[in-house]
């Protein structure tokens, strides 16, 4: 009997919504009230501190010692008013999450009593004791260690009781050994770039800012349930289950009443996200059982990407809180959605002007189209590496799926920009001068409507899709840290956006005007970017060859996809814009490679163990009973009849027979791969290994596994079913 099973069961029918007592005060009133923000940051410092610390964060202007003291005095009194008695920098090693490491305010004076103590210095810069950090090989030799300093641009905050300094981290001989800092020098190419072509428009223009609304799918499981699983405690995914007679065919979750054990949660942790200063705005149900989302209001990349990763964290704590666990994993279940982080991105001016939006005058249009068909040109250049950029053990399960998105890179654009395109294309531009409404119409912009936003048609299959006024690349994982696919994107463009001011800047040189230099170019890309356009269904096997005939970047097998991080031309495309250097490709391409083994390894680990351990014990049993049952009908009935009455028992011993022959054989051969790939000493060599020789067999044993769970006496089975994992809430 599976007492665990039951146990569990019933205790996460019986749970109550966690009373959670109402904020204090209203949203206006508590947000950001953990975050060391302009407020705070005037009611503590001395003004002339203040003026050079918004300087810095303005200009990006060095902090001075004496500065960065004051700075660091102010921030440590306005900590230990709410009660920080720790700080710690907090940055994003390439393992994909976040690291902490707390060191308490209090020093020794020396009279023998404690002071609080927290100076420039530490604030500035530190040295974490960081050599396990996966580094891709930069920091095997023997000095070079890392450090993480201080980045103004994303404020202190304070979580449980310490202060956190967001931080980059960084070898002592400059590598970059996070994400963050490649999205920082990502973020001031793509400025750059973006910046000089937005003059041949407004001339006014100083800087161009890039801006991103994450939304973060998620599934929550009875803890009860969850700790049932160790699949999902140690891989955060299901290995195996059989899917629940009823999931999401009837559409009935998507956008339902949100349950109420779920509401208190998502109540309690939009409180701790306001606070942290995270513009939470949107939740709902999702399409899966069990599944939902939550948005903010978009903001500037980085910071939106330090909120992102501050919101996982969150979500896992306040989740616990709640009696959840919160999976994050982009394929937690077979057979039903899994989740994802769409990464709604734009680009606009400090004028206030949204590059992606329309606008209401011919240069207004000629401008946008100017971007659009910039970023067409760069995804189309870089679809291998944007899919790489996105590519994981995890997401690998999500992609390709019949769900968004497929594993091919594509735009949607929508019909009416389509057809604006067609008609810029065969335009003519010969006398244009300016840009009027006269030149608007000769040049096919037209028709372009200043709002977008209500006739863009929806494409869920698309993994590029235009949403109206931004780009939303909906591939991204929902555990990933989304600088991945930001520091790809917006390198890309930065990178194209240089070549095309080139080019336009030698067609005036050579005598033509700015406009018919503009317009010409533009046209070119129309064709040149054609084939990374498309409105159709992504997921239909038409498309996959289309794909290919188009010269798309169709493959599959996640370690191939890395190789797109070290081919010519992003190698090059990172060093001519000064946001990774080869070094730094190399090093990301190694712990890619080497994380997706170490997720496969551990999932094959888990697998054959539970396999062994609670599969096969239970199906013996289970077997043995029925054996027993036919052993005793012989016994007691006359021969024919004993017959007739066993024959189905004898077909159902016979399929567990198969089955757990099938299996033990799967597992032994799935643990012989395992020894013959961890032999290889190549990174990318042992993670391909892993993926067609180890990775290839769980579908197979998952398959044997699921069809005992089908023929297994309910009472013996050991794991929490789908049913329960996906409905109990
Ligand atoms: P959906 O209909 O796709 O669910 P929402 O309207 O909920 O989209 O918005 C999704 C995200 O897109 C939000 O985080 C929102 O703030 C963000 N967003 C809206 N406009 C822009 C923009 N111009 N640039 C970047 N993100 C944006
Ligand atoms: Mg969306």
């Amino acid at each position: 009997m599976s007492s665990l099973r039951f146990k569990v069961i019933e205790e996460a029918i019986k749970r109550k919504a966690t009373v959670v007592p109402p904020p204090a005060g209203r949203p206006s009133e508590y947000f950001g009230s953990y975050v060391f923000n302009q407020e705070k940051m005037r009611k503590y410092l001395p003004k002339k501190s203040y003026e050079a610390l918004l300087d810095t964060m303005r200009n990006g202007s060095p902090l001075d010692r004496e500065t960065a003291d004051s700075v660091a005095a102010g921030m440590k009194q306005w900590a230990m008013d709410l009660g920080a008695t720790h700080y710690s920098h907090w940055f994003q090693p390439l393992t994909g999450g976040t690291a902490e490491k707390h060191d308490a305010f209090a020093e020794l004076d020396r009279t023998g009593g404690m002071i609080e103590e927290f100076s420039g210095k530490l604030l500035s810069q530190q040295e974490p004791d960081a050599s396990s950090f996966p580094n891709g090989g930069i920091r095997n030799t023997f000095e070079a260690r890392g450090y993480s300093a201080w980045d103004p641009m994303s404020p202190a905050f304070i979580v449980d009781s310490t202060l956190c300094i967001p931080t980059v981290f960084i070898s002592y001989t400059g590598e970059a050994l996070d994400y963050k800092t490649p999205l920082l020098r990502s973020l001031s190419a793509v400025d750059k770039a973006a910046t000089a072509v937005c003059r041949y428009f407004d001339p006014e223009v100083k800087k161009v800012i890039s801006y991103l609304g994450w939304e973060q799918e998620y599934f929550l499981v009875d803890e009860g349930l969850w700790a049932a699983r160790p699949d999902l405690m140690l891989t955060g995914r299901t290995l195996m289950g059989h899917e629940s007679a009823k999931n999401q065919q009837l559409e009935d979750h998507y956008f339902g009443t949100i349950p109420t054990r779920v509401a208190a949660f998502m109540k309690d942790l939009e409180y701790e996200c306001l606070k942290l200063g995270i513009p939470v705005k949107t939740r709902h149900n999702e399409v899966a059982p069990n599944q939902f989302e939550v948005a903010p209001i978009f903001e500037e990349t980085n910071l939106a990407n330090d909120h992102n990763l501050l919101l996982m964290l969150t979500m896992r704590k306040v989740a616990r809180n709640h009696d959840f666990r919160v999976l994050l994993h982009e394929k937690p279940f077979k057979g039903i959605n899994g989740s994802g982080k769409h990464n709604n991105w734009s680009l606009g001016t400090d004028t206030g002007v949204n590059l992606l939006s329309p606008g209401k005058t011919p240069a207004d249009k000629l401008q946008f189209m100017t971007f659009l068909l910039n970023i067409m040109m760069a995804v189309h250049k870089h679809n291998g590496l944007l899919k790489a950029s996105i590519s994981s053990a995890t997401n690998a399960h999500r992609l390709g799926a019949n769900e968004a998105p497929p594993a091919i890179i594509s735009i949607f654009l929508g019909s009416q920009l389509s057809a604006v395109l067609r008609e810029i294309a065969t335009s003519k531009s010969d006398d244009v001068i300016r840009i009027d409404d006269k030149a608007a119409m000769k040049l096919g912009i037209a028709h372009i409507p200043e709002l977008l936003l209500d006739n863009t048609d929806r494409n869920r299959t698309s993994p590029f899709a235009f949403t109206g006024n931004r780009f939303e690349f909906r591939a991204v994982g929902s555990s990933d840290n989304c600088a991945g696919a930001m520091i790809a994107l917006n390198t890309a463009v930065a990178m194209q956006l240089t070549e095309f001011h080139e080019v336009v800047e030698k067609r005036i040189a050579a005598g033509e005007t700015k406009e018919k230099a503009i317009f010409e170019v533009l046209k070119t890309y129309i064709e040149a970017s054609a084939p990374i356009h498309f409105d159709g269904n992504g997921y239909c096997d038409d498309w996959k060859a289309e794909a290919a005939r188009r010269g798309l970047d169709c493959e599959t097998s996640v370690p191939s996809i890395f190789d797109r991080m070290l081919s010519r031309q992003t190698v090059e495309m990172f060093k001519t814009t000064g946001v990774l250097s080869e070094k730094e490709l190399h090093a990301r391409a190694e712990v890619k490679w080497e994380t997706y083994t170490k997720k496969i390894q551990i999932e094959a680990r888990v697998l054959g163990d539970m396999a062994v351990n609670h599969i096969l014990p239970v199906a013996s049993r289970y077997q043995g009973m029925l054996l027993d049952k036919v052993f005793k009908l012989r016994q007691m009935l006359p021969g024919d009849k004993a017959e007739k009455d066993a024959a189905l028992d004898m077909d159902l011993i016979e399929k567990i027979s198969t089955h757990q022959v099938e299996i033990q054989t799967l597992v032994r051969q799935m643990v012989e791969a395992r020894k013959v790939a961890n032999k290889i000493e190549n990174e990318r060599e042992k993670a391909a290994a892993y993926h067609d020789t180890v990775a290839s067999l769980f579908d197979a044993i998952r398959y044997h596994i699921d069809k005992l769970e089908l023929i297994v006496d309910n009472e013996m089975w050991p794991l929490p079913k789908y049913r329960e994992l996906l409905f109990i809430r």
